[in-house]
């Protein structure tokens, strides 16, 4: 008897395998994916109860059984098709409008792709956004917080206020061609090797659905899009936190380029970085060395220090830098030089402390090489404080909107660019996945910083990345340039403004989760927290990238 018991397991197993490959094959994925979760096993089990209590033969209870799972699945596929709300009718034609508008959207990504315009430069870039919201009827605040490049553009009234970030700065160093092979555009200083120019447009897109929303329901609501400058190192958004623009909002959604679909509840790096300056004496290098002292020499005393002090602190931690002057000719010594710091740790408190030292280098090395420093730091940015309440909405929105599925053209482009990734090459389908949501995500960190972390900590926030880079893209690279600036990019920012308008419906739609994502960001943020930006009282640096 248990031996018949276990067969009967097992080709009640197989058969349910069966019935599922079937249900893949001829349903759509969202509502496989639906039935898959939650009506199946249902359905398995009702009929599993009848599989065992009635007395036919095996071959035919087998048939019988099949019949009844196919017979389940396609009722509750009408079902679902029939249960369809207001709120998901509204969603679904968001999901369409956006599809219909792809051509326009990707045309305004890809002049800002052209324009490639640098942190506190993006003058055009700015403008072409802000033109966009105008049309669409919002109101344009613009040089707010001392940056004439961001802005903040505002639809609707009364609460919930929902805030949408958008950034738009390139990145030196990066000019690429939309080509699979590396090939750098001669005389052009940046590159949107992080993918800003679909970062800012996805924004837009998605606020101007939620604004056309608001309008056709007449719901109470407001939307306000931040248009803001200079995330590489700029820390463009410190300067609107500090001068209080995210007081009045109650959830503030974002995203970013790459080369995954995600949405989780992960945190980012805390970053601070500073240009350390050292001047010393000139003099004839060969003739009258002794009456020299080498300003480059203060600077290589400091980065001999700094590489030392790596083994004495939290191993993961991250400094870098680069020497951006160091002298003009060998045989002067160099009265000037100067060397470009960035540190980077999970914890605010670690990080700071990492700075102190960082600081006291340069100090210790002045003083061993007879020259002189100062420094002047030009930004810091709070690691993001995640919010799983939101996440798991965001979540939810992209596993419904799906991910980027590559046509035979996008497909070649794809894989020549994933050729070059070595070891790191990916299956490039994977674009067309959705990273499964996983609580410990939470504990996760990226290895970059963003601005975003002090909006983070101000106000709820909530982020997605979606797969506009071809699978094992690293960001800041030729290939995550040159995927920004194609039909790739695209419609990787197309998926992530359907995520992000339709987050901002259930935020508008449902008051609870604002209210559970405020007490979990309270929690987190601790009672007795109160902003202060890791840049200090400084203005903001525009010239940084002159
Ligand atoms: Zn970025």
């Amino acid at each position: 008897m248990y031996e018949k018991i276990k067969i009967l397991d097992c080709l009640l197993a197989i058969i349910y395998q069966e019935s599922v490959s079937i249900a893949i094959k001829t349903h759509k994925k969202a509502l496989v994916r639906q039935m898959f979760s939650v009506d199946l096993k249902k359905m398995f089990t009702r009929n599993f109860y009848f599989f065992t209590s009635t007395k036919l033969a095996l071959p035919m209870k087998k048939i019988i059984w099949v019949a009844c799972m196919l017979a389940s699945l396609s009722t509750s596929a009408q079902k679902k098709k029939s249960v369809s709300t207001p709120l998901e009718n509204d969603k679904q034609a968001i999901i369409s409008n956006l599809d219909h508008r792809f051509d326009e959207y990707a045309g305004i990504s890809k002049q800002i792709w052209n324009f490639a315009e640098l942190g506190y430069l993006e003058e055009k870039s700015s403008v072409l956004l802000q033109e966009q919201l105008k049309k669409e009827g919002f109101t344009v605040e613009t040089g707010i917080a001392g940056i004439p490049t961001a802005f903040v553009a505002t639809y609707g009234t009364g609460k919930p206020v929902v805030g949408i970030l958008g950034e738009y700065d390139a990145l030196p160093g990066l000019a690429q061609e939309a080509t699979p092979e590396m090939k750098p555009i001669a005389g052009q200083r940046g590159g949107h090797g992080c993918g800003h120019n679909l970062f800012g447009t996805a924004s837009v897109a998605a606020a101007v659905e939620v604004k056309n929303w608001l309008q056709k329901t007449g719901k109470s609501g407001t939307v306000k899009i931040f248009g803001c400058p200079a995330e590489e190192g700029g820390s463009g958004k410190v300067y609107m936190v500090r001068e209080g623009y995210f007081n009045d909002v109650d959830v503030v959604l974002h995203w970013h380029p790459s080369s995954a679909n995600a949405a989780d509840a992960s945190t980012s790096l805390a970053n601070i970085n500073a240009k350390f300056r050292f001047k010393g004496i000139a003099a004839h290098a060969a003739a009258s060395p002794e009456r020299g002292r080498s300003a480059l020499d203060g600077v290589e005393a400091m980065n001999y220090m700094v590489n030392m002090m790596r083994e004495h602190i939290p191993q993961d931690t991250r400094i870098h830098y680069v020497i951006t002057k160091g002298g003009e000719a060998p045989n002067v010594v160099p009265a000037y030089a100067e060397v470009y710091y960035y540190a980077r740790h999970k914890d605010r408190a670690i990080l700071q402390s990492i700075w102190k030292r960082i600081e006291n280098a340069a100090q210790g090395a002045a003083q061993g090489t007879g020259t002189k420093v100062e420094w002047e730091v030009l930004g810091g940015v709070y690691n993001l404080l995640p919010n799983v309440t939101l996440a798991k909405v965001v979540h939810a929105n992209l596993s419904k909107v799906g991910g980027v599925v590559y046509n035979e053209t996008e497909k070649q482009f794809a894989e020549k660019i994933a050729d070059t990734f070595g070891e790191q090459k990916q299956p490039v389908t994977n674009a067309a996945q959705i990273k499964n949501w996983q609580d410990a995500s939470e504990n996760a960190t990226s290895g970059g910083s963003t601005d975003v972390g002090d909006v983070s900590w101000v106000v709820p926030t909530v982020g997605l990345g979606t797969a506009t880079w071809v699978p094992g893209t690293s960001a800041h690279s030729w290939q995550s340039t040159a995927t920004s600036g194609m039909s790739i990019g695209q419609k990787g920012m197309i998926v992530a403004a359907k995520t992000l308008a339709t987050t901002a419906l259930d935020l508008y739609s449902d008051p609870s989760i604002i209210e559970q994502a405020r007490v979990e960001w309270q929690n987190k943020r601790g009672a007795n927290f109160s902003y202060e930006a890791l840049l200090g009282n400084r203005k903001p640096a525009l010239d940084y990238r002159k």
